[in-house]
This record gives structure tokens, C-alpha cells and sequence, in this order.
């Protein structure tokens, strides 16, 4: 199989966007593709593997390369972006996958779109926002993840997915500087139990309305340490408190998605910091210096155990900074109070994805229409008209 010598990138995937498999291209055009690219520099090392960035006729792509002992990360991986429906504005674009057979090795391949401005961690460390960017990175974010948490139930629907590694390093940011969510290997999917599929007892649960099976990559029948492993495969320090002292339910697929919505809270934080108050409008900025979350609580790379002595026992979150309270200007206060909602302690009370969209959106259009002139926020507006 070949591609046409005058093919661009964008043209041979508009050329199967009508595609409803999450991968536009079919397997032996991704393979294809995949080994026509050429390697240019190394932008990226995860745990996982290494990033580079390559170029396929004019343009770049980016390829992740996993090492021949991380088969399975890999292979879950692309799973994963082969889901139904998955392409997003807001999800890390995937190109394809390769496994090339070198004669000692296989190297494995996953070819995504390329983002110059690389993670979202990366660009908060070397620069800080307006409050407009500040709301535009929030609500792409929250899109991204509200696509992935949703279900669409037809024909060809989507299945309900979590991230379980969502943090400022797993997202990139765009040319627009909006986001895209990325590093999808230890995403797991919802898979609704069907009587003929329901073979083991264990994993369904009376208590949820719908029986599920949280579908962990060729894992499943693995037992539990193996689970744990998984588990414990992310950095500690966006970990959710239910999922540092163990008491996550994991039969039920909301939680999963209450634990990616704690870690959304504080990657919010993260952005809270690093954004200029609107009022006064100084020449100087005075966004805070970049912090990892609970960066001043415990010590570099910490263990689950001091994670969980800080988040579970002594119930501590991010300190806000003083300046989003006592600015006049309410967005940055309201902001910090939907930081709150994402990270109690109770992960039913958290906020779902959609609720966040709504409250970015009530401040991205209060922030537009205050840079069109003076107006007051949706609840003072709110207040007053219910007083009337
Ligand atoms: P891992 O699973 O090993 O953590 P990631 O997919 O998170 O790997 O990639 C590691 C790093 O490489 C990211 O934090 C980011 O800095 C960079 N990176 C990954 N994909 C891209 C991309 N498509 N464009 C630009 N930079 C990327
Ligand atoms: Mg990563
Ligand atoms: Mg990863």
C-alpha cells in the first residue's frame, strides 16, 4: 500500500475523517506512514518511553518509541486512541502505530500530531497567562475530559473512558494555546456487562444500577497485584485521596472519573498561579512562580505514603495565594473556589466535567464582556435581579 507522493498529512486524514474508528487511517497506510519518518530530535522522556520529534514529507508528527519491554504499554496505548469516536479537538491527535521489526529488536512506535509548545507543565514553568488564556487552557482541558468521561450511547457510540494519570506533564498545549489532553496509557474503558459476557460473577455489583467491567488492557484476569501495579504506575502527587489510602470503588466506573476530576483541580491550581491579575492592569505581572502541586508539603517524588499522611490524613490541599481572594476582580476567587469543588474529599461530591464547562464558560463570557466594558459577575447580576 501506498501513499501518493503529493499527499499531505492533513489531506490523507481528511481523506478518512468520515472514519468512525477512533484511528482515521487503516492499519497498512499507518504502517506505511509510519515508516517514511524521519527522526529528528528527542523532545520528551516519560516514563514509558521516549519522545521525538519527526518529519513526514512537510510536516511534523510526534513518535512516541517504547522500548521492547514495554509492549504492553504500548499496545494499550494505541488501543485506547483506536476507540470509537475518540478524535477530539481536545484529545491528543493520533496518526499511527508501528511496530518495526529491526532484526535484533522491535521498536514500537505511536505517531500523534506534534506540539511545539510542548507540555502544558512545560509552558507554565517558562511563562505565565492572562486571565482570558487562563480560562480558554481551563475550558479545553475541561472538554477534552468531558469527551473522554462521556458515553454516547448509539450505533456507533463512544464508550465511557478515565484518564488516571491527568496532569499538567500529560497535557500539551496548543499553537492556539488552548490544550490537548495526551499520554493515554493508563486510560481504562467502561465495558457494559452483557449477559452472554458476564462470566465472572466478581465483577458485577449489585449496589450500581448497571453492572460494568472497568476494562484494564489485557490485565483483567490478571490478579490484583498486578492491578495495584497499574495503580501505582502514576506519580503520587496527583493521586486522589481514595486512591492513595485504597479505598477507591473500583466497580464502579464513576470513580474513576472522580479521581481524573480531583487531578483536574489541581492542575487548575497550577494555572491559578501562573495567571496575572486582571485589576489593577499593571505593566509588571504578578502571577506566583510555578509549583507542582504540594510541592511545599512533601519532598521531591514522594512516596504514596507521604502523599496519603498530607492529602488523606491531615486533609491538606493547595494553599491559594492570597492575591486570587483579595483581588477586585471575582473570576480569580471564583476559580479558586471550582478548584475546591474538584478536590473534596468525598469523590461524589466532586463536580462533574460538564459542571466545570458551565462555570468556565459564565467567566470566559463575564471576562469578554468586561474587556468590552464595565459589567458585573453572573451571581451579582443574578443577586440583583432576584432582589428585584
Ligand atoms: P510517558 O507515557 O512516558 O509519560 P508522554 O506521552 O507523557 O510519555 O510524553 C512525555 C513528554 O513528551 C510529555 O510530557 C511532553 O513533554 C512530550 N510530548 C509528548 N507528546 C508530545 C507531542 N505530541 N508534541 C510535543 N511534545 C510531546
Ligand atoms: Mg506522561
Ligand atoms: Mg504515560
Amino acid at each position: 500500500d501506498t501513499i501518493p507522493t503529493d499527499q499531505s498529512l492533513t489531506g490523507l486524514l481528511d481523506e478518512y475523517s468520515t472514519s468512525i474508528t477512533g484511528s482515521a487511517l487503516p492499519l497498512l497506510v499507518q504502517r506505511t506512514l509510519a515508516r517514511q519518518i524521519e527522526l529528528e530530535e528527542l523532545i520528551g522522556k516519560g516514563r514509558y518511553g521516549c519522545v521525538y520529534r519527526g518529519k513526514w514529507r512537510e510536516d511534523y508528527v510526534a513518535v512516541k518509541i517504547f522500548s521492547t519491554s514495554d509492549e504492553r504499554s504500548w499496545f494499550r496505548e494505541v488501543d485506547i486512541y483506536q476507540t470509537t469516536c475518540f478524535r477530539h479537538e481536545h484529545i491528543l491527535g493520533y496518526i499511527a502505530a508501528d511496530n518495526k521489526d529491526a532484526i535484533t529488536y522491535t521498536q514500537l512506535w505511536l505517531v500523534t500530531d506534534y506540539h511545539e509548545n510542548g507540555s502544558l507543565y512545560d509552558y507554565l514553568v517558562n511563562n505565565a497567562v492572562d486571565l482570558k488564556t487562563m480560562l480558554k487552557m481551563m475550558f479545553s482541558i475541561a472538554s477534552g475530559l468531558c469527551h473522554l468521561h462521556m458515553p454516547i450511547e448509539s450505533t456507533n457510540g463512544k464508550v465511557a473512558l478515565a484518564h488516571r494519570d491527568l496532569k499538567t506533564k500529560n497535557i500539551l498545549v496548543k499553537r492556539d494555546l488552548t490544550c490537548c489532553i495526551a499520554d493515554l496509557g493508563l486510560a481504562v474503558k467502561q465495558v457494559k456487562c452483557t449477559p452472554s459476557t458476564k462470566k465472572d460473577s466478581s465483577l458485577s455489583n449489585k449496589g450500581d444500577a448497571e453492572a460494568v467491567v472497568i476494562d484494564i488492557q489485557a490485565n483483567t484476569r490478571v490478579g490484583t497485584k498486578r492491578k495495584k501495579m497499574l495503580l501505582l504506575c502514576q506519580f503520587s502527587g496527583y493521586m486522589a485521596p481514595e486512591v492513595l489510602s485504597g479505598t477507591m470503588n473500583e466497580r464502579n466506573f464513576d470513580s474513576f472519573k472522580a479521581a481524573d476530576i480531583y487531578a483536574l483541580g489541581l492542575v487548575y491550581w497550577e494555572l491559578l498561579r501562573r495567571c496575572h491579575s486582571p485589576r489593577p492592569f499593571t505593566d509588571k505581572g504578578d502571577a506566583d512562580e510555578f509549583q507542582l502541586p504540594y510541592q511545599d508539603m512533601v519532598t521531591p517524588d514522594p512516596s504514596i505514603e507521604e502523599m496519603r499522611e498530607v492529602v488523606c490524613v491531615k486533609k491538606l490541599r493547595p494553599t491559594a495565594s492570597p492575591r486570587w481572594q483579595q483581588n477586585s476582580d471575582d473570576t480569580m476567587r471564583i476559580i479558586s473556589k471550582l478548584c475546591e469543588e474538584l478536590w473534596y474529599d468525598d469523590p461524589t461530591s466532586r463536580l462533574n466535567g460538564l459542571n466545570v464547562k458551565k462555570q468556565l464558560k459564565e467567566q470566559c463570557e463575564y471576562v469578554q464582556r468586561l474587556m468590552d466594558g464595565i459589567d458585573k459577575q453572573p451571581q451579582e447580576l443574578q443577586q440583583q435581579t432576584s432582589q428585584i
